[in-house]
């Protein structure tokens, strides 16, 4: 019920068919692999660590597989980087995610008095190709989304791959009110000094030092690190990968402002997402 299009038949305006279309064939890989491929997404919730409270999720595709069942998007993103799905699939989820907003707008289920949020995340390709702008634009006039409840998540990576067209893309995704947040943060072994060109508004700690504080005792420093720095520059940051009450504790003893991570939940399909907001639980 969540599909609304079905790229195994290659209907029109479907990430497939889009992608064939630009690579002038008449079947895709991913079809010619008797893929049914119909795509779903998954939220997974985003907890302020002050008040215990859900604020939002970070949206995650899925791939209904007809035999494997739910594919990770760990299968499938590369290939779709590579053969330039991603950029209508990420439109898609994008869509997707802003109708979704909107549900649990009319069932009343945002969060205190600041509006719910979504994160949805934009490939390499989105952010590197200038018409995404005009895109993003018109699925938030389509779904009546206020830009405020929409945030962009980018890869450290891709910021650094060109620093200034980088900049220019994200002041334009800024003007229009979008929050925008560096994914990964940490692992692009980037210099620092670039971050205060950018307007980030949140840095999303890579969850590789999150769950691994117990193990090296500097991978919570580093984190440390990234809060003081985040808060000079006027920035909050996510712990990704919160995965044990220790975790927890660790995060917000350092002054971290969100924390996301199997701890709170999995990645949940849109109904347990809605279920859990009327649950509205506390951490
Ligand atoms: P990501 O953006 O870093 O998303 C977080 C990933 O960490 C998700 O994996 C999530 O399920 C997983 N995760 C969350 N909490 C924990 C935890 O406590 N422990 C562990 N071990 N893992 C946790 P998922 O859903 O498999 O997505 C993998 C990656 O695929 C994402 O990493 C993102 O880079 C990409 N991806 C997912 N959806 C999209 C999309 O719509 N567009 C694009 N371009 N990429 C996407
Ligand atoms: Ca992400
Ligand atoms: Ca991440
Ligand atoms: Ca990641």
């Amino acid at each position: 019920p969540i599909v609304d299009f079905a790229c195994g038949t290659a209907a029109e305006n479907s990430p497939m068919s889009e992608i064939d279309r630009r690579l002038d064939r008449p079947k895709s890989p991913l079809t010619t692999l008797k893929l049914e491929c119909p795509f779903t997404v998954y939220y997974q919730p985003i907890v302020c660590l002050k008040s215990g409270s859900v604020i939002g999720f970070e949206a995650l595709v899925r791939w209904l597989h007809p035999e494997r069942g739910l594919v990770s998007p760990m299968e499938f993103i590369a290939m779709a980087e590579e053969t330039g799905l991603i950029t209508p699939l990420g439109l898609w989820v994008l869509n997707e995610s802003c109708r979704q907003i909107i549900k649990w707008q009319s069932l009343n289920l945002s969060v205190g008095n600041s509006p719910l949020t979504v994160a949805v995340n934009l490939s390499g390709r989105q952010f590197a190709e200038p018409e995404s702008i005009e895109q993003i634009k018109q699925v938030l006039l389509e779904t009546g989304v206020d830009a405020r409840c929409l945030k962009l998540e980018i890869t450290e990576s891709v910021v650094m791959e060109d620093g200034e067209a980088a900049a220019a893309m994200l002041s334009h995704l800024r003007d229009l009110g979008i929050g925008l947040c560096i994914d990964d943060f940490g692992t692009g072994y980037s210099s620092l000094s670039y971050l205060h060109k950018f307007p980030i508004n949140i840095l999303k700690v890579d969850r590789s030092f999150v769950s691994r504080i117990g193990e090296r005792g500097e991978n919570l420093e580093i984190v440390r690190a990234i809060v003081m720095l985040a808060r000079s520059l006027g920035m909050e940051v996510v712990a990704e990968g919160v995965e044990t009450a220790t975790q927890l504790a660790q995060m917000r003893a350092i002054g971290c402002e969100y924390g996301q991570g199997y701890f709170f939940s999995k990645p949940l399909d849109s109904e347990a997402a809605t279920a859990l907001l009327r649950r509205s639980p506390k951490w």
